[in-house]
């Protein structure tokens, strides 16, 4: 279940578009390997767009078969925190647990931390080394 929402949360990392393809091919493998079939049903789509030619076919069955399920998820807090936000869940960058509603964010690459001992205010982003962490108090 944790491997299948941390998987869930890969799809939205900033990386190179060829790897956003195998990021998201680990979430649909670990969501189906859960019963998250609405979560691997919408990354599926996304993948129906961007993978290659040879590939669709395979990624067109994936989502037949999440159809059958009826795209039902056995994760529902999962589900619920994606519904709240059109699919995008804020999580921390750092401990991978669901944003709060006060939390930082690097204004260079957007990452997100919870407040933490160890992650405060005008501290370096460890994600990019470039930003310097700005406290936000909306989820939004
Ligand atoms: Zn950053």
């Amino acid at each position: 279940m944790e491997i299948a929402r941390c998987a869930a949360l890969l799809p939205q990392t900033s990386v190179a578009e060829r790897h956003r393809i195998v990021c998201r091919n680990v979430s649909v493998k670990r969501n189906t390997e859960a019963g998250n079939y609405g979560i691997a049903g919408n990354v599926l789509k996304e993948l129906e767009r961007l993978a290659p030619p040879q590939f669709k076919e395979d990624v067109r069955k994936k989502i037949s078969m999440c159809e059958e399920k009826e795209f039902q998820n056995a994760d529902k807090e999962l589900e619920e925190i994606m519904k709240r936000d059109n699919g995008i869940v804020k999580f921390c960058w750092k401990t991978l647990e669901w944003i709060e509603e006060s939390h930082l964010e690097c204004p260079y690459c957007n990452a997100l931390f919870n407040e933490s001992d160890t992650v405060d205010e005008d501290d370096k982003c460890s994600y990019c080394l470039c930003g310097e962490l700005v406290k936000k108090n909306s989820i939004q």
